[in-house]
């Protein structure tokens, strides 16, 4: 893809800066997220425009979120030619996703996200999640694995649980390192994750909840008895239909929440 002249600066790696270029997975990541009219679309480190000017494109608006000062200028300008562009030129951890839903009903966010904050990143929008219609993120393929890892599998843990309480969770398709610039040292992966609908999420207390599945896979090689003993017994566990002899690698997310709501 050709870059607007007006794009000089080398890629930081501090800020996570790998840029995309390779147009098939650009249309491939434009056509699952499949704008709508009257969707607020809202995309997280734009960079160099690589999805923004397509999705401009296609939709004719689009809020970003940008925390490099040097790309928000040639951003603004290159975005001219495609469409309405509303920059945000802030660290995405300090942006009210709530607040951005207010004028236009839930958000679609979208985003390749800086890898060293993915997980941050991913929390925050938990936060937000009733802001939110649906997301779809570039990340490491092993942040995808364990976001959609089940039980049984090695890779399932903390994130898969927390996510999956709050989000039904779809990895798309996978994309190697020569797709950006400079190459991330791993691949990576595009996944979808859609808010569940509040009234089908059952957890009553989410700090609560939180410290429960902290706990449990604090010490994943324990069985539950011994990882959650600061919070309860095993007579607790069983009261509320889980096995205290189970390990937490073992244990299905419903059962986490049950397991939490009963505490
Ligand atoms: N979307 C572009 C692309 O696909 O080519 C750039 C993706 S690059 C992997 C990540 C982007 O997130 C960069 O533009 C980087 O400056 C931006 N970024 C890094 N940390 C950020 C933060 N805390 N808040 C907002 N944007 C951030």
């Amino acid at each position: 893809m050709t870059r607007p002249a007006a794009f000089t600066e080398p890629a930081k790696k501090h800020l996570g800066q790998h840029f995309l270029h390779e147009r098939g997975i650009i249309s491939k990541i434009v056509q699952a997220v499949d704008p709508q009219p009257g969707d607020r679309l809202v995309e997280i480190g734009p960079g160099q425009g690589a999805i923004t000017f397509p999705l401009l494109d296609r939709h004719g608006e689009l809020t970003v979120i940008e925390f490099d000062r040097d790309l928000i200028f040639p951003l603004t300008e290159a975005a001219r030619a495609h469409g309405t562009l509303e920059v945000i030129h802030r660290d995405v951890l300090a942006v009210d996703f709530t607040a951005l839903s207010h004028n236009g009903g839930p958000i679609r966010l979208v985003g390749n996200l800086p890898y060293n904050l993915s997980t941050p990143i991913l929390f925050h929008a938990l936060d937000h999640a009733p802001a939110i219609r649906d997301m779809h993120f570039m990340l490491q393929k092993e942040v995808v694995d364990r976001m959609a890892a089940g039980p049984g599998s090695k890779v399932y843990g903390r994130l898969s649980v927390m996510l999956q309480a709050y989000c039904h969770v779809t990895p798309l398709f996978n994309v190697p390192p020569g797709a950006f610039r400079p190459p991330p040292k791993v691949d990576s992966a595009v996944v979808r994750m859609v808010p569940r609908d509040p009234a089908t999420i059952g957890v009553r207390d989410h700090a609560k909840f939180a410290e429960v599945v902290r706990d449990a896979f604090g010490q994943r090689r324990k069985t539950l008895r011994n990882a959650l003993s600061q919070q309860c017994d095993a007579a607790a566990i069983e009261a509320a239909g889980v096995r205290p002899d189970a390990r937490a690698e073992q244990i299905e997310v419903a059962d986490f929440v049950r397991l939490a709501n009963s505490l």
